[in-house]
C-alpha cells in the first residue's frame, strides 16, 4: 500500500513542469507526501511564497539550485520540504545514514531551521540532529551515528567529519547551504571547501542567499552542477 503511494507521488513529481508560467499557489497542489501535507496544515501554511513556488518543483525533481530572495521570503521551507520529500521518496530509513546536511552560518539560525524542520517534519520518521557545538564533541558524536538529517554550523560539522568515525556521510543525497552570502562573509569559504571534500560528488546541492554576490557565485560554481538560478525581487 505504502509502496504504491510513493510510486504515484514520484510519478506526479516527474510530471511537474518547474518552468511553468503557472507555478503552484497552494501546497495542496504540490506533489508532497501526506506526512508533509499534514505538517504544513498543522503549521497553518497554505500558500507558497514566490521563492517557494519557483524552487520547490525544481528541487523535488533533483535539480541543483542557487536561490536568491530577500530575508523573510520563506527560503527555509524552500529547502526543508525538498529535503523531507526527496528522502521520503527514496524510502530513507535509519539504516541509511545521513541523507541530508543543512549548513547554516550561525548557531541561532541553525536552531531556527531545526525548529521549522521539527514542526513541518513531525509526521515523518526521520531522525534529525543539530550539530552546532555547545555540547561536548563526544555527546554530539554518539547521536550522530543515528541521524538522517543534520542541521549544522560549518566549523563544528568539519570537526566531526575529521574526528567522528560513527558519522556515516558517504550516502549523502542532499547538501543545503543556507545564507550562503553570510557563510562567505563570515570567512567559512575554506571550511566549506574542506567539508565538500568529505561528501559524495553524486548529490543534490541547494544554495540560498539573501543577496547575490561574487563570493556566492564563486561558491556556486564550485559546488553546484548545472544549477538553476532562481532570483526573486519582490516590490517592497
Ligand atoms: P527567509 O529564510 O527567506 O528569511 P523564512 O523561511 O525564515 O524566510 O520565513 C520567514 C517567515 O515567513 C517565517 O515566519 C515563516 O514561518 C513564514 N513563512 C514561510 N513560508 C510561508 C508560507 N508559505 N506561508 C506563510 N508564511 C510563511
Ligand atoms: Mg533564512
Amino acid at each position: 500500500r505504502e509502496e504504491e503511494d510513493i510510486d504515484t507521488l514520484s510519478q506526479r513529481v516527474a510530471d511537474l513542469d518547474p518552468k511553468s508560467s503557472a507555478p503552484p499557489e497552494n501546497f495542496v497542489e504540490v506533489p508532497l507526501s501526506q506526512a508533509t501535507q499534514d505538517g504544513l496544515s498543522a503549521s497553518h501554511f497554505k500558500t507558497l511564497t514566490t521563492i517557494q513556488s519557483r524552487t520547490i518543483p525544481l528541487a523535488l525533481q533533483g535539480a541543483d539550485i542557487l536561490g536568491a530572495a530577500k530575508t523573510g521570503s520563506g527560503k527555509t521551507l524552500a529547502f526543508l520540504l525538498p529535503v523531507l520529500e526527496n528522502l521520503y521518496r527514496k524510502r530513507w530509513t535509519d539504516y541509511d545514514g545521513v541523507g541530508a546536511l543543512i549548513l547554516s552560518p550561525t548557531r541561532e539560525l541553525a536552531i531556527q531551521i531545526f525548529e521549522v524542520l521539527r514542526k513541518v517534519g513531525r509526521n515523518h520518521m526521520f531522525s534529525a540532529g543539530l550539530v552546532i557545538g555547545g555540547k561536548s564533541l563526544q555527546e554530539e558524536r554518539e547521536r550522530l551515528g543515528r541521524m538522517n538529517i543534520l542541521v549544522a554550523t560549518p566549523g563544528r560539522m568539519l570537526q566531526h567529519m575529521d574526528q567522528t568515525s560513527e558519522l556515516d556521510i558517504g550516502n549523502l543525497q542532499m547538501l543545503v547551504l543556507d545564507e550562503a552570502d553570510r557563510i562567505m562573509d563570515m570567512g567559512f569559504s575554506q571550511t566549506i571547501d574542506a567539508l565538500i571534500e568529505h561528501l559524495p560528488r553524486e548529490r543534490q546541492t541547494l544554495m540560498f542567499s539573501a543577496t547575490q554576490t561574487k563570493k556566492v557565485s564563486d561558491l556556486a560554481r564550485l559546488s553546484l552542477k548545472e544549477p538553476e538560478f532562481v532570483s526573486v525581487h519582490e516590490a517592497a
